[in-house]
């Protein structure tokens, strides 16, 4: 592939953001991915500094769910054991149902969360050696 600046040069990769093929002295390195010198850089910048938030923001989440998920099952356990064999009641034991039922709620919208980003990382590999 050639450099879409500089026809005669052989291009060395290609701009993250609009995807035209740079030569050397085109190409800015932006640790992640190559921007055009002068053109693309603050653009490419602002994707992998979106990149980055959202990857913050899919932790924070997961761990709030995951927090989430240990807590009502614990307690909702601890119901559950109380209203059956330590002071059998129906209204204990339904509160123990609903806490239990909640924490896999929580834990399957975790997985439901955690799923495509798993499929993502699969695949941003093949996509480095395209040329
Ligand atoms: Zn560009
Ligand atoms: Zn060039």
């Amino acid at each position: 592939m050639k450099c879409f600046y500089h026809p005669p040069s052989e291009a060395i990769g290609i701009c993250k953001f609009c995807c035209k093929g740079l030569c050397p002295e085109c190409a800015v390195d932006l640790a992640h991915g190559l921007a055009c010198k002068n053109k693309c850089e603050n653009e490419v910048a602002g994707m992998q500094e979106m990149i980055a938030k959202e990857k913050i923001e899919y932790d924070k989440r997961d761990s709030t769910l995951s927090i989430y998920s240990a807590l009502y099952f614990s307690v909702g356990l601890a119901f559950l054991i109380v209203g059956t064999v330590v002071r059998p009641d129906f209204f204990l034991f339904s509160i123990g149902a609903i806490l239990t039922a909640g924490a896999s709620w929580f834990y399957l919208q975790r997985r439901k969360y955690r799923a495509p980003l798993q499929g993502e990382q699969g695949t941003s590999q093949p996509k480095d050696d395209r040329k």
